[in-house]
């Protein structure tokens, strides 16, 4: 079976597929990295996927490198094959039910004793001296003129061709019923077999065992079937900053993600997962840890390290570890395109890109399919449901887009907002519902557009509330109490203005916003439109934060310690992005100035707080809420209004007058204060 490590030489020119010699892109970042220009190939010396290939190309290549291939079953007891595949048809060895059976309590007769039998013409019929319940089989026959007690579930005597249902009788006295409508023959009988036949074919191969089908084999009296044996999967995490869940973060790490994602993944896909950990970015321990997973497994699932950078190993580990080797390393993918693939003497080997979203997105589109295939399972059928796109998306061309989407009921039909587009944020996952898909010839999906959206659970729950603006921690707190009462509340960070757009086509029930007008020195209120309508929010305290220990800054106003700051050269400070309401206070204070570290712009308050925590910088400008949950120091500068626009035309719905109670309650209130936020 084992043949020769194969060389890494030569393998990626092997595959001639589509060429897309000039990517400069090396990681899915996401970070909107434009389209790549198609005829720079001088900047791309190193081996940096030469090859791009299709996703279509890629899935061919794999599937073909991969099958026919054929796991061996084994035969489980009904409860322990849940969930897998039937290896091989079951045939009914019995016939369901084996007896012909009374369907209801009453009696056992020959119908052609009732065939004339009416109101008018009571027919009288001996009864027979037993009664058949259930689990007894009768020993007398019905005779001409008897009738024969039986209860739901017994078996039809011999002689009798019908039941009488018990409420359809009178005693007449002496061992006799009076009968008093007619019977057609087979009333009220299940014949031997009418359920399941003899030799029919229960369930087929391939079938995946649920509650139904071990309800069927039971029926049959079958008490263990032959399944395709789970795929063993082992899945690995790679890179040197990967700290497991429930570790403690040390300074520069992040929690592994992957390994928890791809093992439920596997195991949802009828795969046998076993994770083995994050292992470093270290060739020679990671090369020890493959072969042996390899050895133990059927399949190796790995992540990270799938670029071509001097820490990435992986790829060139999976290059000696069996023939073909490396199918495929770059797919036309976003996110996505690290995304590498491999067969090592008949084991699917993949490296999945670094980023979850990424990650996930691939593991779903690219190998999903085959885990089911060999798991025995049929292709996974997911929910689809059609939405219009609000706003246009730009996608790159030459690539298939994922992009996740968060669905909201529009005047007409269903609305797909897209969220979290390649952000790498497994967070964006919460907020979506589904994702869909921009075929690689395309550029765009304009607004407007008709798209098909595919559930990430089988059913869309449209939600009762739906807030689309600005984002603030504060809403966390006001539709608590909504969401306990069993209100879905979807909140879809898009800023204040992208929410006002969102109110203005009635695809919202409330817009967060907070916008200052210049010129009437007042907040939100000039930027209502006709059907919106203003409900106050609470304020934000804004202001500068520093570290506790700083002494630069202790005991200053806002306008002295910026000035504090401007007059010390090693100062850094963080600022935030053009357009956000911060950035226009933060470049009042600095009335023209520009010292180090303004062009540092992170886009939330909280990136602010990590960045002077982590003395990465000195002092920025964030909401005290924010500032207190770092612990840094604060000094108030300017109050911020965080109000709502109403649609108006949905203000009479029973989520939005719960979400106004609930911001008008004493809870409510006391919930903002206790959080540093000043309720209007
Ligand atoms: P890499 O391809 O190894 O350079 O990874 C690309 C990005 O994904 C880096 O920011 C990594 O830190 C991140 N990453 C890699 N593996 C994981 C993981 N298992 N969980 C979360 N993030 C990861
Ligand atoms: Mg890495």
């Amino acid at each position: 079976m084992s043949k020769m490590p194969a060389s890494n030489e030569g393998k990626q020119q092997r595959h001639s597929g589509a060429r897309d010699s000039a990517n400069t892109e090396s990681r899915d970042s996401g970070s909107g990295a434009g389209a790549p220009s198609r005829n720079d190939t001088s900047r791309f010396e190193q081996d940096q996927f030469l090859t791009i290939l299709s996703r279509e190309e890629a899935l061919a290549r794999f599937e073909a490198a991969l099958f026919p291939r054929q796991l061996p079953s084994e035969r489980w007891l009904l409860a322990d094959a849940l969930g897998r595949a039937l290896a091989e048809d079951v045939v009914a060895p019995i016939d369901v039910p084996p007896f012909d059976r009374s369907n209801v309590d009453g009696f056992a007769v020959r119908s052609a004793d009732l065939a004339r039998a009416g109101e008018a013409a009571p027919v009288q019929l001996a009864l027979n001296g037993e009664t058949i319940s259930c689990g007894t089989a009768p020993t007398l026959p019905a005779l001409p003129g008897t009738a024969t007690a039986i209860a739901t579930g017994g078996p039809v005597p011999r002689g009798a061709d019908a039941i009488v249902m018990v409420e359809h009788t009178q005693p007449a006295g002496h061992g006799t019923i009076e009968v008093r409508r007619a019977a057609s023959p087979g009333q009220f009988v299940s014949y031997a077999g009418s359920d399941i036949a003899r030799g029919e074919a229960l369930l087929r191969a391939g079938t995946m065992i649920g509650s139904r089908e071990i309800g069927m084999l039971a029926a049959c009296g079958i008490a263990d079937v032959r399944v395709v044996r789970r795929p063993r999967v082992a899945i690995l995490s790679t890179g040197d900053e990967l700290v497991q869940p429930g570790e403690k973060l040390r300074p520069a790490a992040i929690y592994d993600t992957n390994g928890a994602i791809v093992t439920a993944a596997i195991a949802e896909n009828g795969g046998d997962a076993s994770f083995l950990g994050a292992i470093a970015d270290n060739e020679a321990m990671l090369e020890a840890v493959m072969r042996k997973a390899l050895a133990d497994s059927d399949m190796l699932v790995l992540s990270g390290g799938t670029s071509k950078g001097a820490g990435d190993v992986s790829h060139r580990i999976i290059a000696r570890l069996g023939e073909p080797g490396i199918i495929a390393h770059g797919v036309a993918l976003k996110p996505g395109k690290p995304l590498c693939l491999a067969v090592c003497d008949g084991k699917p080997v993949v490296i999945l890109p670094g980023f979850p979203t990424s990650a996930m997105f691939t593991f779903h589109d690219m190998i999903v399919p085959a885990l089911r295939r060999m798991a025995g399972l049929p292709p996974r059928s997911d929910a689809k449901v059609a939405a219009k796109v609000p706003v246009r998306i730009a996608s790159e061309l030459g690539r298939t887009e994922f992009v996740m989407v968060s669905l909201v009921e529009g005047a007409d039909g269903l609305i797909a907002y897209p969220g979290g587009k390649g952000s790498g944020a497994i967070t964006s996952f919460a907020q979506a519902d589904g994702f869909l898909k921009i075929e690689a010839l395309a550029d765009q999906l304009p607004a407007g557009s008709e798209a098909e959206v595919t559930l990430f659970t089988p059913h869309v729950r449209v939600p009762d509330l739906v807030i689309v603006g600005s984002h603030c921690t504060g809403l966390d707190l006001v539709t608590a109490p909504l969401a306990h009462a069993g209100l879905v509340v979807r909140s879809i960070a898009v800023g204040s203005l992208g929410g006002l757009a969102a109110a203005k086509r009635g695809e919202c029930d409330l817009a967060p916003i907070h916008l200052f007008d210049d010129k009437t020195e007042t907040y939100n209120t000039p930027y209502l439109a006709d059907g919106l309508e203003l409900v106050p929010g609470w304020r934000r305290m804004q202001g500068i934060v520093f570290r506790k220990d700083d002494t630069r800054f202790a005991g200053l106003s806002a306008e002295q310690a910026v000035r504090a700051a401007l007059a010390d050269p090693a100062c850094i400070m963080v600022n935030r992005n053009q357009g956000a309401g911060t950035r226009i206070l933060i470049d009042r204070l600095l009335a023209g100035s520009r010292p180090d570290g303004y062009w540092n712009q992170p886009r939330s308050h909280n990136a602010v707080a990590a960045a002077v925590a982590q003395h990465r910088a000195d002092w920025g400008m964030t909401i005290a809420p924010v500032a207190d949950a770092s612990g840094l120091g604060f000094i108030p500068h300017a109050e911020e209004h965080y109000d709502f626009a109403l649609v108006t035309a949905r203000k009479q719905r029973p989520a939005v007058r719960a979400f106004l109670d609930a911001l008008a309650s004493n809870e409510g209130r006391a919930a903002l204060t206790k959080a540093g936020f000043r309720p209007a």
